[in-house]
């Protein structure tokens, strides 16, 4: 299976998709992880991104593509992946289509989490991960259940993003609306867009995926 997850910064993309990964023994592809990554080894890439990122920027089309088109081909990628955070533009969305048929795959289906705007400033001033296993949490609305302690692996370090702060919020909001809602009415035109409510509680929301996913 192959998905995308759709939605403003904030939306509750990477935690549905971590769900998804353990429910559905799908890979998550998300670009802003791996161009993170980048920026953490210094690499040639990483550089070039690094600047945007902390604008609240978008990153060029040619450089996200070209890691994507590289780690779909990745043995892991064979049973499924979900793109988190990718395609964010209309011009990936094509290279998309063109990496996918090229390899003759295609996609299952786009989902949409809606969130309105005034929550999002909330949700993502408050995220942190686990620095360890990645798992994602918020102060707010998923504390760990120990304080200072991961549910998952234990560990005791966490990290925050650089860009995860009120004022870069704005910027990324308008990337969002300006460049990557346009897809919406792309997908649709395909046929695969499907909603979600993503103002709805965590575990609501992934029903609502799962729902989805059983009637495609
Ligand atoms: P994210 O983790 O998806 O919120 O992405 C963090 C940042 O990485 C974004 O604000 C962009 O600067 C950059 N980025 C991630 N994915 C893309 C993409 N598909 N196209 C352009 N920039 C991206």
């Amino acid at each position: 299976m192959r998905l995308i997850l759709l939605g403003p910064p904030g939306a509750g993309k990477g935690t549905q998709a971590q769900r998804l990964t353990q429910s559905h023994g799908l890979v998550q592809l998300s670009t802003g992880d791996m161009l993170r990554a980048a920026v953490k080894a210094g690499t040639a890439i990483g550089m070039k991104a690094k600047a945007i990122m902390d604008q609240g920027g978008l990153v060029s089309d040619d450089i996200v593509v070209g890691i994507i088109a590289e780690r779909i081909d990745q043995p892991d990628c064979r049973k499924g992946f979900i793109l988190d955070g990718f395609p964010r533009t209309t011009k990936q969305a094509e290279a998309l289509d063109k990496m996918l048929s090229e390899r003759k795959l295609k996609l299952d289906a786009v989902i949409e989490m809606k969130v309105d705007d005034k929550v999002l400033v909330s949700r993502i001033t408050g995220r942190f991960t686990c620095a360890k296993c990645g798992a994602g949490y918020h102060d707010s609305f998923q504390p760990t259940k120990q304080p200072g302690v991961c549910d998952r692996c234990g560990s005791t370090e966490f990290s925050r993003r650089a860009d995860d702060n009120a004022e870069t919020v704005v910027p990324r909001l308008t990337a969002y609306h300006g460049q990557t809602a346009p897809l919406l009415p792309y997908y649709e035109g395909k046929g695969i867009l499907r909603q979600v409510d993503g103002m709805a509680e965590i575990n609501e929301v992934t029903r609502q995926i799962d729902e989805v996913l059983k009637s495609i």
